[in-house]
């Protein structure tokens, strides 16, 4: 019997996982782990230096000095620190969603963010997000959701995020980025976004947040027996 409980819930980008998970891991007392977070802090400190998503030698060369801390505040929010700024808000935009996606493909990336990741669910009952959670980083987790919807629902969730925030963008270039940014994600050579063989599929199109959040507790009561 494992002493602390993960469920990995992987998908492309605006299907609602960091919603849905955020909401399932308060409601269970688990802890949230946003993974995205983290590769957008890694694209921020690029781009800071001035490195490109594809600059294989110049992310080489700088992944040592960045240094994450992750603060998680009462406000639930998972605060993410680099060399000591918080970089929360500042990684919650298009370029830095389009620069995550770009470093994330670079294996030395992925290695050094492995262990962070692994760390957590080693210490802790985790609901972690991500790409590869169900299949790269947690293979063993006891619950896997591979959480999807249509590019154009994801498009217009995403684009109602960003202007509820302030952000001037228009939905054509959001639904653009959407779908480069799936169609990266899921062919680069390295921990592409796929579904694990042993995850349940749920597509969330046409799902309120109320009834993806009592579906994903199902699971998880068959699946972990909590
Ligand atoms: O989830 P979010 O949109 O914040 O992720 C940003 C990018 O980080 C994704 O497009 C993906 O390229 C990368 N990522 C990843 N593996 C994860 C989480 C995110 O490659 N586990």
């Amino acid at each position: 019997m494992d002493k602390y409980v993960s469920v990995a819930i992987d998908g492309p980008a605006g299907a609602g996982k960091s919603t849905i998970a955020k909401r399932v891991a308060k409601e269970l007392g688990y802890l949230y782990v946003d993974t995205g977070a983290i590769y957008r802090t890694v694209g921020y400190h690029m781009s800071l230096m001035g490195i490109g998503p594809k600059d294989k030698d110049g992310i080489e060369r700088c992944i040592d000095d960045v240094n994450i801390a992750i603060d998680y505040r009462e406000d639930g929010v998972q605060h993410m620190i680099l060399n000591g700024q918080d970089v929360t808000e500042l990684i919650r935009t298009p370029e830095m969603s389009m620069m995550a996606s770009g470093v994330s493909a670079q294996p030395c990336v992925r290695a050094y963010l492995l262990d962070m990741q692994r760390q957590l669910a080693r210490t802790h009952n985790v609901v972690m997000d991500g790409r590869d959670i169900g299949t790269v980083v947690l293979p063993h987790a006891q619950v896997k959701v591979f959480l999807t919807a249509s590019a154009e629902v994801r498009a217009e969730r995403r684009f109602k995020e960003l202007t509820a925030k302030g952000q001037q963008v228009k939905y054509e270039d959001v639904y653009i980025d959407i779908v480069k940014r799936d169609e990266q994600d899921m062919n680069r050579k390295i921990a592409p976004l796929k579904c694990a063989e042993d995850a349940e599929l749920l597509d969330c199109s046409y799902l309120t947040i109320d009834q993806v959040v009592a579906e994903m507790k199902a699971i998880i009561r068959k699946k972990a027996e909590v």
